[in-house]
């Protein structure tokens, strides 16, 4: 059983604290924010995550939550660093809270420990963490990366099951020691140095927001030259060598991950003479591809004074979290073009009330629908998906969709009398 501490109880660290409680380690979560950890305490969730609310109850034996992170450091053999990495004014990612926990982690470590990167983190951050470190302590003591893919929505399925499990380190017997952790999981262990283990992270996302930025392109000329961007997508996708994963043409990219990791990779090139065409493409195709319903719309009706339902506001299903959600570009534009919106979300409605107090929210999807305009679909929810357009005809007042998603019958809503436009189909 090893003893870890992992420093923020977002959705990685939590996640992470959870499921390495479950494959058998003992672990202590820790946070700045008083009332999360109060909640944790007593098994109230910060987060909507499917699964981790049970495996949260199952292993409380093996899990501790508290704000001492003296507590924690001096408790642990290895300290996983999870904290947020947001971007920061000029694209490049804000360490301030990762330079927080190295501080603290500099004034209270006693003995030589493990201090595991987690968090996404520019490539050669790890020099600035020793040094900090450093500032306040002058034993021994060992970095290493271990960089994070589970996805929001799925990240206990994610984070039990990885496709792989990428330890950055080339200190002596450290790669064993961290791979010992995740043995319960059976992945292949990626084993190299620090800075390699950090780029396999940003190039992963990179990537792969690389081919949701290029199925959208395909789909805005298949949607001019008259295809149908599904049936090219699975013609594609069923290639191995291309994979039909991330071939979902829609209204773009959005979430805490994708949007900040393109710009950090962009901004560190920059920064290190080099320039990322492909890249800086990726993020423009993906600005534009999050208007493009509004696009739609205005050529069907005067948006100034129309009820407009927005159905979806998470940037994508299963979770609550709302970070450069395409919907919350498409309720500002509409919003200032006067337009009255109704607004509907299983998870989304709490965090976007904060953003936009003016819009309407319902937890009946179709109240939200209830006299609108026009509608449209923002996020690939279930309830989305199984619309019953017979109702929706009855409730709204234009029988006009923009479906986001591509996620409703087309044929369907034509013979029913609506003015359909999906994405690229
Ligand atoms: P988050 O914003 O959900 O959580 C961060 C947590 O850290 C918050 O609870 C915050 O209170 C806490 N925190 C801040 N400063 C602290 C400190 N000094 N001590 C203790 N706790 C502190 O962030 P997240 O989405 O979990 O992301 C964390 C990191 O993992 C980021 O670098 C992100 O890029 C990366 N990542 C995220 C995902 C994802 O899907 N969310 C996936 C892979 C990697």
């Amino acid at each position: 059983m090893k003893k870890i501490t992992i420093f923020g109880t977002g959705y990685v660290g939590l996640v992470t604290g959870v499921c390495l409680s479950e494959i058998g380690n003992r672990v202590i979560c820790i946070d700045i924010d008083e009332e999360k950890i109060k909640n944790l305490q007593k098994g109230i969730l910060p987060i909507y995550e499917p699964g981790l609310e049970e495996l949260l109850k199952k292993n409380q034996k093996r899990l501790e939550f508290t704000t001492d992170a003296s507590y924690g450091i001096l408790n642990s053999d290895i300290i996983f660093i999870a904290v947020g990495t947001p971007q920061g004014k000029d694209g490049g990612a804000d360490l301030r809270y990762v330079e927080d926990v190295a501080k603290v982690i500099g004034k209270n470590i006693n003995e030589r420990k493990i201090i595991v990167i987690k968090s996404t983190v520019p490539v050669g951050s790890e020099v600035r963490i020793k040094e900090i470190i450093k500032e306040h302590y002058s034993g021994d003591f060992v970095i290493a990366s271990n960089p994070e893919f589970l996805r929001e929505g799925s990240a206990i399925e994610d984070f039990m099951h990885p496709d792989r499990v990428v330890i950055g380190t080339i200190a002596e017997g450290v790669a064993d020691e961290l791979a010992e952790i995740y043995k319960a999981l059976k992945a292949p262990i990626i084993n190299t140095d620090i800075r390699s283990a950090q780029l396999i992270k940003y190039a992963s996302n990179a990537f792969l927001a690389t081919k949701i930025s290029f199925i959208n392109e395909i789909a805005n000329l298949s949607e001019k030259l008259g295809g149908n961007v599904e049936n090219i997508a699975r013609g594609m996708g069923l290639d191995k060598r291309i994979g039909a994963n991330f071939l979902n043409a829609g209204v773009g990219y959005g979430g805490s991950c994708f949007p900040k990791d393109v710009k950090e990779l962009i901004y560190s090139a920059r920064l290190n003479g080099a320039d990322l065409k492909i890249l800086e493409a990726v993020e423009k195709v993906n600005e534009a591809q999050k208007v493009i319903p509004v696009k739609k719309l205005k050529d069907r009706l005067n948006i100034n004074g129309a009820t407009i339902a927005i159905l979806g506001l998470t940037f994508k299903p299963k979770t609550d979290d709302l970070r450069d959600a395409p919907s919350l570009v498409i309720i500002n534009q509409l919003l200032d073009m006067g337009a009255k919106i109704k607004a509907w979300d299983p998870l989304g409605i709490e965090g976007t009330k904060k953003i936009y107090p003016s819009v309407k929210y319902f937890e009946d999807i179709y109240e939200a629908l209830k006299g609108a305009d026009a509608a449209i679909l923002v996020t690939e929810w279930d309830e989305i998906k199984n619309l019953d357009l017979g109702k929706v005809k009855r409730l709204m007042k234009k029988l006009i969709i923009i479906d986001g998603r591509n996620v409703l019958d087309k044929k369907q809503a034509k013979n029913l009398g609506f003015d359909y436009s999906g994405i690229g189909r």
